[in-house]
């Protein structure tokens, strides 16, 4: 039997299924597995439950806090004001739109929405485009903004010609990826076989296209000379590719580039592919990848390197990524957090300044988050994307 993204199944009969389908074809990669375990209809992870919170499997900055949505709008509507040149709103073209790429429950959207309709209206009667494949997750996103003019999308093939200004919040790493290992110099796709229990095992070696898209080694041609180049994998040595993500970086950055507009990409992870960094997690705890799939989320760190060449390669630019703590520094979430603390009672300013911590310290989300910014090309650091890098070399541009 083989599964669809579309079919209709059973949560008890996923591996099952799984089983029968590698039996009968051949091993899956593991970017199909991830697919199956997360979009099949009605049994997929997303498909029919809420996975966020307290009592769900994980929780995400916008369900630890309203600061953290309110932060991000202060963000869009100050590039969004930026966007305007006088010419833009002299020939008055191209209303722009706002967009959220996985919006799990709404609640990003319903805090940036709130500020706007205090600070920004003209956001406020932007339609918003939500990519959303979970149809129970769109009924919770529905029910979050009740006034705004929603259009759901499952791609990003049908985007309105326009600037577009939003957010991807953990959307990236919860996209498939794909796995591939080195063997005695080789690089191999690493696939998800059934022994009858599912597993890996390795499998061909990548061709050349295929190496030059994972950006590995061309010379997949066995182990290196003795003395030879430094960077040669060890063995067993892992690279992730998530082809989904890129293409969806790439449609998002031709966009941008085209019509314009601005679009925060928060999420953990680093700037290269290396390493295996898939995890499994069912109720706030690590769960093995090939437990009840369809039962826990699966996730990886995403690679913003290779979201900055897809975006580079679209005519864009992708700012940063810089660390989240940072970013919410700098753009003033602790005078923000402060003065909401100084306006509550003891309880609330305990949960405030907790959610804050947790926000921003380097120990919790503050480091392993990170932050970019999807723009037009140009140049200039956008607030929030400062580096100590960068403040040294600003100085020493002043000081010759
Ligand atoms: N941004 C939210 C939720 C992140 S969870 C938050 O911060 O709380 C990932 C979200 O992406 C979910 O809404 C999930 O249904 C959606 N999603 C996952 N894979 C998708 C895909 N291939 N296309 C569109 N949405 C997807």
């Amino acid at each position: 039997m083989s599964i669809a993204s579309g079919d209709d199944i059973n949560a008890d009969d996923m591996t099952a299924s799984l089983v029968a389908q590698i039996a009968a074809d051949s091993p899956l990669s593991l970017a199909r597995y991830i697919e199956i375990a997360l979009s099949t209809a009605s049994a997929g992870y997303y498909q029919s439950s809420d996975p966020f919170g307290q009592k769900g499997d994980f929780i995400t900055a916008p369900e630890i806090s309203g600061l953290f949505g309110e932060m991000c709008g202060l963000f869009l509507a100050h590039m969004f004001e930026l966007g305007q040149t006088p010419e833009e709103t002299a020939s008055g073209h191209q209303k722009p739109a706002i967009i959220e790429c996985g919006p799990g429950r709404g609640t990003l959207m319903a805090d940036m929405r709130h500020v706007w309709e205090q600070l920004m209206p003209d956001l406020t009667a932007c339609p918003v485009h939500l990519i959303e494949t979970s149809p129970y997750l769109r009924t919770l996103q529905e029910q979050a903004l009740p006034d705004a003019v929603i259009h759901w999308h499952d791609d990003l093939s049908a985007l309105p010609a326009a600037p577009l200004y939003g957010i991807a919040n953990e959307f990236f790493d919860a996209l498939p990826v794909a796995h591939a290992i080195c063997r005695t110099g080789i690089w191999r796709h690493r696939l998800v076989t059934a022994t009858p229990a599912l597993g890996f095992v390795e499998g061909k070696p990548l061709t050349d296209a295929e190496l030059e898209m994972w950006r590995l080694d061309t010379n997949n041609s066995g182990p290196s000379q003795e003395g030879d180049d430094m960077a040669t994998p060890l063995d067993g040595a892992i690279a992730e590719s998530c082809a989904l993500g890129e293409d969806i970086m790439r449609s998002l950055a031709a966009h941008i580039a085209r019509f314009g507009g601005a679009i925060l990409i928060i999420d953990y992870g680093k700037t290269d592919n290396r390493g295996d960094t898939v995890q499994a997690v069912a109720a706030h705890k690590p769960v093995d990848l090939f437990y009840q799939p369809g039962q826990a989320d699966i996730s990886h760190w995403v690679d913003f390197g290779a979201l900055a060449a897809c975006a580079n390669a679209a005519g864009a630019r992708l700012v940063g990524p810089v660390e989240q703590g940072s970013f919410l520094t700098q753009i003033g979430l602790k005078a923000r957090a402060e003065q909401a603390a100084a306006h509550a009672d003891p309880e609330m300013r305990r949960a405030l300044l907790a959610a804050y911590d947790r926000l921003v310290s380097p120990a919790q989300m503050g480091s392993a988050f990170k932050v970019a910014l999807l723009v037009p090309q140009g140049d200039g650091t956008p607030p929030g994307f400062v580096t100590h890098n960068a403040k040294t070399e600003s100085s020493t541009r002043q000081d010759r």
